[in-house]
């Protein structure tokens, strides 16, 4: 089981991780911008109508204003708008995954390095690994990342869903490449 995101996180045997929404207020989503794949842009423009039901009034005025994307770029991809120095699709958890649960598939509109939530990795064609604090010099200072050095669950458990999610990004980019998983 998640035979190659095992070779792919360098830290996933020693990496511990609980995920404490709601306790946390889901900070992970408080000044996150997550950069975006142009694909991810088309989709969140695609319905965007959906989501604005769901979003804060004030997030709403910006999406408004001035859209739901920066100039700022990460990793060459374009970067989520904040709106009070909130992600301006945080309202009390993700409305994209609101939307997405309620049509029975809760990542369908999120964006991938959102999901993949604390597994990260520094660009394109680096290491994966799990955030924690103490580990590469973690600066962000969230409830679970600061939690993490004392939790007892290991990361291959608490981030199932996540990992199964990665594989099947893996195994994509595997076949796209012509290699056979070993
Ligand atoms: S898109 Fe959703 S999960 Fe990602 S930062 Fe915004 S609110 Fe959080």
């Amino acid at each position: 089981m998640f035979e190659r995101s095992k070779e792919a996180i360098v830290n996933l045997n020693q990496a511990k991780f609980k995920c404490h929404f709601p306790k946390c207020g889901g900070n992970c989503c408080k000044n996150g911008r997550p950069g975006l794949a142009k694909e991810e842009i088309s989709i969140i423009e695609n319905n965007l109508e959906k989501f604005k039901l769901l979003m804060r009034p004030e997030a709403l005025k910006t999406l408004n204003q001035k859209g739901f994307l920066t100039k700022r770029i990460k990793g060459g991809r374009q970067t989520m708008a904040v709106s009070g120095s909130w992600c301006i699709f945080a309202n009390e958890g993700c409305v994209l995954q609101k939307v997405g649960n309620e049509e029975g598939e809760k990542w369908k509109y999120k964006p991938f390095f959102c999901v993949l939530f604390p597994i990260s990795r520094d660009g394109e064609g680096t290491d994966w690994y799990i955030r924690q604090k103490g580990y590469k010099g973690e600066e962000w200072d969230l409830y679970c990342l600061e939690r993490t050095p004392t939790e007892k669950q290991p990361a291959i458990n608490g981030l199932s869903d996540e990992l199964d999610y990665l594989e099947k990004y893996l195994a994509i980019n595997e076949k796209k490449a012509g290699k056979k998983h070993k």
